[in-house]
């Protein structure tokens, strides 16, 4: 293991020990979630300037004005997403750094990332390889089509904000699939869990909260 993915101080593993300790008092349960954030070197997705407050809980800028999710809300999605049972067919809307892929790339068998900023995903991906996360299948596109090729996915997860959830998004979840997803405009979000059932779409409103916007077309 190379030495700046082991971490000393601030990027040690006693202090990503402490993350999760914070993440089980705001309520976080799901132990696989836990032991996946445990085990991943959050501080190596992040320029080396800042990190020292990898482990804080806050979102912290990766640039190209996108900021990493703060592990609470990692660890939320995670476990809201993994609530109903195991997921097979994953897509993830939103590489970003790729700390949140590298979570599920673990907790699930297969994986499907899209980002619209083209140096982010390529980013995200050597970050990946690094931790030898190697099966995660990327995309340079506009997640507001979701990935067609590969659908019906059991379980949808965006990193972004739309003001309505895209409809692409929707007919890409397989019956009983899962899609946890903030919605709304800046200031007014909503975190969502829609269920897809035989006769239509469940829709159960979490918490509120803050994310980057869902944005369309690309970005090279
Ligand atoms: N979980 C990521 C979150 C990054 S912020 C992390 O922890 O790093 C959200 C990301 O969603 C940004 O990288 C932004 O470029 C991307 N995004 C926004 N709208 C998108 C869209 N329509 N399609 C794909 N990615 C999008």
């Amino acid at each position: 293991m190379s030495r700046r993915i082991q971490g000393i101080g601030m990027t040690s593993r006693r202090t990503r020990e402490r993350m999760i300790s914070r993440l089980r008092e705001q309520g976080i349960y799901n132990s696989k979630v836990l032991a996946a954030m445990a085990d991943t070197p959050r501080h190596i997705f992040v320029d080396e300037a800042l990190e020292s407050r990898a482990y804080e809980d806050t979102a912290l800028p990766i640039g190209h004005n996108q900021t990493i999710s703060q592990p609470y809300i990692v660890a939320k999605m995670t476990e809201l997403l993994l609530e109903k049972g195991p997921l097979h067919k994953v897509l993830e809307i939103g590489t970003g750094c790729g700390y949140q892929t590298a979570i599920l790339a673990k907790l699930v068998d297969q994986l499907y990332s899209v980002e619209r900023i083209a140096p982010l995903m390529k980013k995200a991906r050597d970050t990946l390889w690094e931790l030898n996360i190697k099966t995660v299948g990327f995309k340079h596109s506009d997640g507001g089509w979701g990935w067609p090729e590969h659908a019906p996915y059991d379980g949808i997860l965006a990193a972004a904000a739309p003001a309505e959830i895209p409809e692409a998004l929707l007919e890409q979840m397989a019956i009983g699939g899962v899609m946890v997803i903030p919605v709304g405009l800046e200031g007014m979000q909503e975190l969502h869990r829609i269920t897809r059932t035989e006769h239509g779409f469940e829709d159960e409103v979490i918490e509120r909260v803050s994310f980057v916007p869902f944005l369309s077309g690309v970005s090279q």
